[in-house]
C-alpha cells in the first residue's frame, strides 16, 4: 500500500510552503517537474527542477492556458501500475510515471473578491489545474495529490514515516479532499457565472465552500460541526476578524449573523441584542449607547448572554454600557482603541469587526437542506417605505406613529414567524416570536412588555401608546384585539386576509390607525 515518491509534478499559484516542500522532497530524491512560475520558485529556493516544458518537448504555450495539457504529463499519472498493457503503452511512448502531484489552482475566488472586470475573472478559470487534481485523484491508488498548502506538513509526516513513501490512508484522505477542491473551485465559478449573466437559480445549484473552521460542536454538542466560507461572502460573520475571546460556536456564528443583519437595515445608529437568532431588543437613536441602553430596556432578562450588533463603530461609552450585562459577541463594522480597551477587560467576551457594514439589499441566495436535497431563496431584500403604505383607516397615522411603524416591521422581517414587534419612540418595547398562532405572538410580546415595566419599576405597560407591526396578516380580528388591549394606537401589516374588513372594522372601532404593506416577511 505504500507508493514510493520518484517523481512529482509541482504548479501551484499560491507559493506558500513551496520552498521548504521543493527541498524536502529533493531530500528523499525525488525527481520534480514544474510549471514556469514555480519552477522558478524551487529553482531560487535552491531544490533541482525540470521545466514541464522539457520533460514533454512542448512549450508553454496561449498565455499559460496549455501548460500541462500533453499526454506526456496526463498519460504519467493516470497509467495504471501494475498493468501490462498499460505499462506496454506508457514505455512505447516514453511516458514517466508521476506519483505526487501538488497543484493549487489559479485564485479565481480572490480575483471575483477583489471586483475584477469579467475578463479577469475568465482568465483567472483553471483548466489544466482541475485536469491534473482529478488525474491524479482518480489513480490514487498509485498517485498522491495535494490541492492546499495546509496538507504539505501532512504529507512530508507520511513521507517521513515511510521513507520517502505515501501511505494509502493519506492518498485516499488527500484524493477526497481533491475533488472536494475541484467541486468548491467550480461551484464558485458557476455561482459568479450564474450572477453575471442574471440567472438566479441556476440548473445546478452549486452551494459548496472551503473549511474555514472546525466547531467544537453543532447546535448541541452530540452534533458535529463546522464552519465553511465560499469567498464570494458579504461583509459579515464570515470574512469578520476576530479581536478577542473564545472561540465562536454554531450557535454563536447563527446568531451573529442574524443581529448583523438586522442592524444592516439601519442609517441611523442602531443596536440589536439577539438570543436564539431572535431580537429581544433594537433600538434607533442619536448614539450607540443611548441606542443600546434603550433596546436592553426591552427585555433585559432574555438580553443577559446575548449577542449585540451595532452598525456604527464602537466608542467607549457603547463598550461601557454593553460589558454592564454578560453579553457573548459583540459585532461591529470597527472599534476605536478605547472601546477595544473596555472590552479586552472581558477576556471570554467575542469582538468581531467587519470593516463595512453589508449592503442590507445585495442580492444573493438563502439555502437550506431539507432530505435529499436544498431549498434555495434570493435573500429577502424586501423594505417598505412609507410611499408603499396604504392608510385603510379612518385616521392616519401621526408622524411619530409613522415612523415608529417603518422600524417595527423592518425589526419584523428579522424575527421567526409568527413575528409581532411592538415600537415605541424608536425602540421595541415588546416581540412574540416564533409562535405557532399569531395571537399568541401578540399576546406573548404584551405580557414580556408588562414584565419589562414591572422589573423597571414602571406602572403602565411599556406598550401604552405603541405602534404594532405584524409579519403577515392578521387571519381574524382577535390578533388586532390583543393589540389593542396592550395599549397601541397604530398598526403596520401586510393586509390580505379574507376577513380584511373585519380588522379594520376593529381597528377603526378603537380609534387605531393602520396601514397595509402588500408585502408579508415570514421567516422561518
Ligand atoms: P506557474 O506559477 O507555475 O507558472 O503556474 C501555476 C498554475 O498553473 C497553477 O495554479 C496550476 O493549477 C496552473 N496550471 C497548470 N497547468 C495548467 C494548464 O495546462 N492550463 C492552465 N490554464 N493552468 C494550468
Amino acid at each position: 500500500d505504500l507508493v514510493p515518491i520518484r517523481r512529482a509534478l509541482i504548479s501551484v499559484s499560491d507559493k506558500t510552503g513551496l520552498a521548504a516542500l521543493a527541498k524536502a522532497l529533493h531530500g528523499h530524491g525525488t525527481e520534480i517537474l514544474s510549471t514556469g512560475g514555480t519552477a522558478r520558485a524551487i529553482a531560487e529556493a535552491g531544490a533541482p527542477v525540470t521545466e514541464v516544458s522539457d520533460h514533454t518537448g512542448f512549450p508553454e504555450m496561449l498565455d499559460g492556458r496549455v501548460k500541462t495539457l500533453h499526454p506526456t504529463i496526463h498519460g504519467g499519472i493516470l497509467g495504471l501500475r501494475g498493468n501490462p498493457e498499460h505499462e506496454a503503452a506508457m514505455a512505447e511512448h516514453g511516458i514517466a510515471p508521476i506519483d505526487l502531484v501538488v497543484v493549487n489552482l489559479y485564485p479565481f475566488e480572490s480575483t471575483v473578491a477583489k471586483g475584477a472586470d469579467f475578463a479577469t475573472c475568465v482568465e483567472n478559470i483553471d483548466i489544466g489545474g482541475p485536469a491534473l487534481i482529478r488525474a491524479a485523484a482518480k489513480n490514487h491508488t498509485a498517485v498522491a495529490v495535494v490541492t492546499d498548502p495546509e496538507d504539505y506538513e501532512a504529507l512530508l509526516a507520511d513521507l517521513k514515516t515511510h521513507s520517502g513513501c505515501v501511505s494509502m490512508d493519506l492518498r485516499r484522505l488527500l484524493a477526497a479532499r481533491a475533488f472536494g477542491r475541484t467541486a468548491a473551485y467550480d461551484a464558485a465559478i458557476g455561482r459568479w457565472f450564474s450572477g453575471e449573466v442574471g440567472e438566479t437559480f441556476p440548473r445546478h445549484l452549486v452551494a459548496a465552500g472551503r473549511l474555514k473552521q472546525s466547531l467544537r460542536y453543532g447546535e448541541n454538542p452530540h452534533q458535529e460541526a463546522a464552519f465553511y466560507v465560499h469567498g464570494l461572502a458579504r461583509p459579515g460573520v464570515a470574512n469578520a476578524h476576530q479581536v478577542q475571546g473564545k472561540e465562536l460556536s454554531y450557535n454563536n456564528l447563527n446568531d451573529t449573523d442574524a443581529a448583523f443583519d438586522l442592524v444592516s437595515e439601519f442609517s441611523d445608529p442602531a443596536v440589536a441584542i439577539i438570543k436564539h437568532a431572535n431580537p429581544c431588543g433594537v433600538a434607533v437613536g442619536e448614539t450607540l449607547r443611548g441606542a443600546y441602553e434603550k433596546a436592553l430596556a426591552c427585555d433585559p432578562v432574555s438580553a443577559f448572554g446575548g449577542i449585540v450588533a451595532v452598525n456604527r463603530a464602537l466608542d467607549r461609552a457603547a463598550a461601557e454600557a454593553i460589558t454592564s450585562i454578560f453579553t457573548e459577541v459583540v459585532i461591529a463594522p470597527d472599534a476605536d482603541d478605547q472601546a477595544k480597551a473596555v472590552f479586552a477587560v472581558k477576556k471570554n467576551l467575542r469582538l468581531l469587526i467587519t470593516g463595512v457594514m453589508p449592503d442590507p439589499t445585495t442580492p444573493g441566495l438563502t439555502i437550506r437542506s431539507v432530505a435529499g436535497g436544498m431549498l434555495a431563496q434570493t435573500r429577502d431584500t424586501g423594505r417598505v417605505d412609507e410611499a408603499d403604505l396604504k392608510v385603510v383607516t379612518k385616521r392616519a397615522p401621526t408622524p411619530a406613529e409613522m415612523s415608529d411603524l417603518l422600524l417595527a416591521f423592518r425589526v419584523c422581517k428579522h424575527v421567526k414567524s409568527n413575528a409581532i414587534v411592538y415600537v415605541k419612540d424608536g425602540v421595541t418595547v415588546g416581540i412574540g416570536a416564533g409562535q405557532m398562532s399569531r395571537v399568541d405572538s401578540a399576546r406573548i410580546a404584551a405580557r414580556k412588555a408588562d414584565d419589562a415595566a414591572r422589573a423597571a419599576g414602571i406602572t403602565v405597560p411599556l406598550t401604552q401608546g405603541s405602534v404594532v407591526a405584524s409579519d403577515a396578516f392578521f387571519p381574524f380580528a382577535d390578533g388586532l384585539t390583543a393589540a389593542v388591549e396592550a395599549g397601541a394606537t397604530a398598526v403596520i401589516q401586510p393586509g390580505g386576509s379574507v376577513r380584511d374588513d373585519e380588522v379594520i372594522a376593529a381597528a377603526d372601532a378603537a380609534g387605531l390607525a393602520m396601514v397595509f404593506t402588500g408585502m408579508r416577511h415570514f421567516r422561518h
